[in-house]
C-alpha cells in the first residue's frame, strides 16, 4: 500500500472530473516522511479512493497517473507508451518519409511529467517530475518493446526539466544504446537534431504541420523566418519554392544549426542567408515592402502568469514592426508559445497591433500545436501552441 493522501472536503471534486493535479491548498493530511517521487494514494474527505500518483514538492504535490486505483498496474508505463505510439501510428507519422514526432505528452497522453520525442531511432526523454526520473529505466526500457517503433536509443535529457530544489542531480545521458546519428526525417526533409546541447529536446516538433502550412504559401516570395533556430521553417519555405529567405536567429548555434539544415537538404542553392543578430534589430533595420512572408516564431515571452502583462506587449510591439514593413498583400505567420497566454490574448496583442498600423488584415489561418501534442480536455493548462496566419494588405 501506498502512503494515503486526504483531501479536505470538496478538493475531490476536480479529480473525480480527471484533472490529475493536487494542488497543496487541497490536502488535508499526508505523512510528513513522504520522499519527492514517492507514489502516494489520494483520497477524498470520506475515504473514497481517488487515484495513485507521483508526489512532489510544490504548489502541484501530485500528478495522478491512474484514476480510481490505489495502485498503478505492473505493466503501466508500457500500455501508456503503447496507447501513445497506437494514436501516432493513427495518425499517420510513423512512415519512411516520417520519423520524427512526439510520442509522449505529458498529461495529453496521460504520464504526467514525461515528455518524449522520437528522432529516427533515438527517443529523447524528458522528465518534469521526481517520480517520473525515477522511473527513467523501466521507461526507457518499455520504449524498446514498442511495436511499430524501431527505438534503439534512449537518450535521458532532464538536468533543466526537473525541480532544482529536489536535488535529484540528474545527468544527461543515454540510458540505452548510444550516439548513431542525428538526422531524422520530417514530411521528407532532413533535419540535424542536436538533442546534446539544442533547446528542449533539440528540435520543435510542434510547429510541423505549420511548417507544412507555410510551404504552401511560399511559391516566388522573398520569405523572412525570425526566431528560426533549427531553420525548419525555412526549410520548408525553401522547399515550397520561395525566392529567398532569411533567416534570423540571436543564438549562433541556432544559425550554424539553420546553416547545416539547408546545406543538407538544398547544397549549392544560393537563395537562403542566416543572419545571427537580435530580431528586434534585425525588424529595426530591414527595410519597408522587402518581404512578403515573415514567420514570427519567438520563445514564450511569457513563462509564467507574473511575466504576462509584460510578455503581451512584447507580442505586441513584435508584431507591429512586422505589420509596419511586411509588403503590401504580405503573409503574416505568428506565434505565440507561452501556455499562460490565452488564445484570446494573444489575439488582441496581435490585433491591436494590426488595428494601430493602419493596415487592412485579415485572418487566413488559426492555428494550434499537432495531433502528437493532444491535451486532454480536463487538462486544458496541456494547450499552449497559438498562431494566426494573417494576410495584410
Ligand atoms: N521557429 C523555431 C523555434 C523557435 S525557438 C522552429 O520552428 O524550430 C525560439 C528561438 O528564438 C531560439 O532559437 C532563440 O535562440 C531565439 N531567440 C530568442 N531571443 C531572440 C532574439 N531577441 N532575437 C533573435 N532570436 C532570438
Amino acid at each position: 500500500m501506498h502512503p494515503e493522501i486526504i483531501l479536505k472536503p470538496g478538493k475531490e471534486e476536480s479529480l473525480l472530473r480527471h484533472h490529475p493535479w493536487v494542488f497543496s491548498g487541497a490536502i488535508a493530511r499526508m505523512p510528513e516522511n513522504l520522499d519527492e517521487g514517492d507514489y502516494v494514494c489520494v483520497k477524498a474527505s470520506d475515504g473514497r479512493i481517488l487515484g495513485v500518483g507521483h508526489y512532489q514538492i510544490g504548489s502541484i504535490t501530485v500528478r495522478i497517473l491512474e484514476f480510481g486505483k490505489d495502485s498503478i498496474p505492473e505493466d503501466f508505463f508500457f500500455t501508456r507508451l503503447n496507447n501513445a505510439a497506437e494514436l501516432r501510428r493513427t495518425l499517420n507519422l510513423i512512415r519512411p518519409d516520417n520519423d520524427c514526432f512526439r510520442l509522449v505528452h505529458g498529461e495529453g497522453d496521460f504520464l504526467p511529467g514525461l515528455v518524449v520525442d522520437i528522432y529516427g531511432d533515438t527517443a529523447v526523454m524528458q522528465a518534469h517530475s521526481p517520480g517520473m526520473h525515477f522511473e527513467r529505466n523501466r521507461i526507457a526500457e518499455a520504449l524498446t518493446r514498442l511495436p511499430g517503433i524501431k527505438i534503439r536509443n534512449v537518450y535521458y535529457k532532464s538536468e533543466t526539466t526537473l525541480p532544482f530544489k529536489a536535488r535529484l542531480d540528474p545527468h544527461n545521458d543515454y540510458l540505452i544504446g548510444g550516439f548513431d546519428g542525428n538526422i531524422a526525417t520530417e514530411n521528407g526533409l532532413m533535419f540535424n537534431i542536436d538533442w546534446l546541447k539544442g533547446q528542449k529536446t533539440g528540435f520543435f516538433v510542434d510547429q510541423r504541420e505549420n511548417r507544412s502550412l507555410l510551404e504552401k504559401f511560399a511559391k516566388d516570395k522573398t520569405v523572412l523566418n525570425m526566431f528560426c533556430y533549427t531553420g525548419g521553417f525555412s526549410v520548408y519555405a525553401m522547399r515550397g519554392g520561395a525566392k529567398s529567405v532569411d533567416s534570423v536567429d540571436s543564438s549562433a548555434k541556432a544559425a550554424a544549426l539553420t546553416d547545416a539544415n539547408i546545406a543538407l537538404n538544398f547544397p549549392q542553392d544560393n537563395r537562403h542567408t542566416t543572419h545571427a543578430v537580435d530580431a528586434f534589430k534585425f525588424l529595426a533595420d530591414m527595410p519597408e515592402d522587402k518581404y512578403d512572408l515573415i514567420v514570427l516564431d519567438p520563445p514564450a515571452f511569457a513563462k509564467h502568469r507574473s511575466a504576462l502583462k509584460n510578455g503581451l506587449i512584447g507580442y505586441r510591439k513584435l508584431n507591429a514592426k512586422a505589420f509596419e514593413k511586411i509588403k503590401p498583400g504580405g503573409i503574416l505567420f505568428t506565434f505565440s508559445c507561452s501556455q499562460v497566454v490565452t488564445r484570446e490574448a494573444f489575439r488582441l496583442a496581435v490585433f491591436s497591433a494590426a488595428a494601430k498600423s493602419g493596415r487592412k488584415v485579415r485572418v487566413l489561418h488559426q492555428l494550434t500545436q499537432p495531433a502528437d501534442h493532444p491535451f486532454d480536455i480536463s487538462h486544458p493548462e496541456g494547450e499552449y501552441l497559438k498562431g494566426l496566419v494573417l494576410s495584410v494588405e
